[in-house]
């Protein structure tokens, strides 16, 4: 009987909530999130197994040979392996429950000192115990709606046929941005090698040059598209920006489009197509953490991603952004004058105040840009695009790119940078150059918009920022 019973595959606990089962044997495993006992002789365990926000519940009944000495042992947090028939469930939002025929015990939870005992636990002191957060609705929540977005987004690409192009994590191209980036060495801290004049000496070090972690994989993106077209990069990125924000990591995912004959306009097309994909996605394929979210975290979620799938983004020149803030009267604590990087608060004036939906700045001052933007024919504005969208503001980046050989080299040395440290970017425009542009989608910050979470230290599984990089 019992090894009969034991050769049973699992059944899920979203499965197992089916009403298509009612009638059959199964066996789940799963935590327990809460026992009941009843005065009759029995008790209901609500049991979960990760595969879905909902708990099954489970009737162990008193003449179970265990129910004493274990199954009443079991607080919130143990690990049981339940065989039971499904029958159909006599209360409401359920349609099954389960009938034990046997409870097996893995695991006990002292509820003495296991930590997640009650509800309502805040956000901050669930980020001391990461390695139990997940066992939390909001954080079980969070990882299936980040799983589905990635699953959405390979989708989307390989739909299009857009080629994945694993980017490294390594970088040797020692000059974008190296105030931000963290230097990969395996030097001894202790006694760094100096050359005569005192300086570092790098030859010494695991590459015989200096490296750091990747802060973006474009430039490889456009290396592979010069080739392939239509590629994407989708990996961890890293910025030492000492930014202690809600918006902000030190380690965040990043999603690359990079598309050879595009241009600005047909980037912006796709960068919407994208996020609208993705937000449809979400709703049709995780109702459940949705609802969820839209109750439990910001009660406008669904209704602004429906309304989102559903409407044209606004487009706007940096010129006509910079216009509409300065005439909307509002008081900014950094004011607004044509060529200011945008800050948080003018982005999330427009998208939530004037327009109420998501918004594509582009035609940014090439002063507050990147070398690689391409230039417009004003000499004054390059071709960049930033979607920013309500509450998080700014959640992809991206731009034209400057084809034009010799253009590309006046900027660089503008800019300060060396070309002939370059030379194999500037050999994609010396060798068949093509318009193309391409964009940086934050994954976190998709992640933040999609369910509404407040700190983006809560859609990671493991959070980086500035003194933080726990477990
Ligand atoms: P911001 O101005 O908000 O700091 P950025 O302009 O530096 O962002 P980009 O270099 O354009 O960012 O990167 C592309 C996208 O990557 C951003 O639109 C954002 O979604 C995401 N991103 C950038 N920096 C971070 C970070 N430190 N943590 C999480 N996501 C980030
Ligand atoms: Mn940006």
């Amino acid at each position: 009987m019992t090894t009969k019973i034991e050769q049973l595959p699992r059944t899920t606990v979203s499965d197992a909530l089916k009403a298509e089962l009612i009638g059959k044997t199964v066996r789940v495993c799963g935590w327990v999130r809460t026992r009941r006992d009843s005065k009759g002789g029995f008790s209901f365990l609500e049991l979960n197994d990760g595969s879905t926000i909902k708990n099954v519940q489970v009737l162990a009944e008193a003449k179970l040979p265990n129910y004493e000495s274990e199954i009443l042992k079991l607080g919130t947090g143990s690990s049981v392996e339940v065989v039971a028939n499904v029958v159909e469930s006599p209360g409401k939002g359920q349609a099954t429950e389960l009938k034990a025929e046997s409870v097996r015990v893995f695991g006990y939870a002292d509820p003495t000192t296991y930590p997640l005992q009650k509800k309502g636990t805040s956000f901050e002191f669930l980020r001391t115990i990461a390695h139990l957060r997940p066992r939390t609705n909001t954080f079980g929540a969070v990882a299936r709606v980040r799983n589905e977005i990635s699953r959405s987004i390979h989708n989307f690409f390989n739909s299009r046929g857009f080629i994945y192009v694993h980017s490294p994590i390594i970088t040797a191209s020692d000059c974008e941005g190296a105030g931000q980036m963290f230097r990969v060495t395996t030097l001894d801290l202790d006694q760094i090698p100096r050359k005569d004049n005192k300086e570092i000496d790098f030859e010494q070090d695991f590459f015989g040059r200096p490296t750091h972690l990747t802060v973006s994989g474009q430039l490889e993106g456009e290396i592979y598209a010069t080739a392939l077209t239509n590629v994407y990069t989708f990996g961890p990125t890293f910025r030492a920006e000492n930014s202690n924000t809600s918006r902000h990591l030190a380690e965040f995912w990043m999603i690359e489009p990079e598309m050879a004959f595009c241009d600005l306009e047909g980037n912006m097309q796709v960068a919407e197509e994208f996020l609208k994909t993705i937000f449809n996605d979400v709703l049709t394929n995780c109702p459940a953490d949705m609802e969820f979210f839209n109750e439990r975290i910001d009660k406008t979620v669904i209704e602004t991603l429906k309304s989102i799938v559903s409407s044209d983004f606004v487009r706007l020149s940096y010129t006509d952004a910079v216009e509409t803030l300065k005439k909307s009267g509002e008081t900014f604590e950094f004011p607004v004058e044509w060529g200011i990087d945008l800050q948080s608060e003018h982005e999330r004036y427009l998208t939530e105040k004037t327009f109420k939906k998501p918004v594509i700045v582009y035609d940014y001052p090439k002063d507050i840009k990147a070398f690689y933007m391409k230039m417009n024919d004003d000499g004054k504005t390059v071709r960049a695009m930033d979607v920013l969208v309500p509450k998080v503001g700014e959640i992809i980046g991206g731009s034209q790119r400057e084809e034009r050989l010799e253009v590309l080299e006046e900027r660089m040395k503008s800019c300060g940078l060396n070309p002939e440290e370059y030379w194999w970017y500037l050999d994609l425009r010396r060798y068949g150059t093509v318009p193309h542009a391409g964009f940086g989608l934050g994954l976190e910050r998709t992640v933040q918009f999609v369910t509404g979470m407040a700190n983006i230290r809560d859609v990671i599984p493991f959070p980086r920022a500035p003194k933080s990089a726990d477990f």
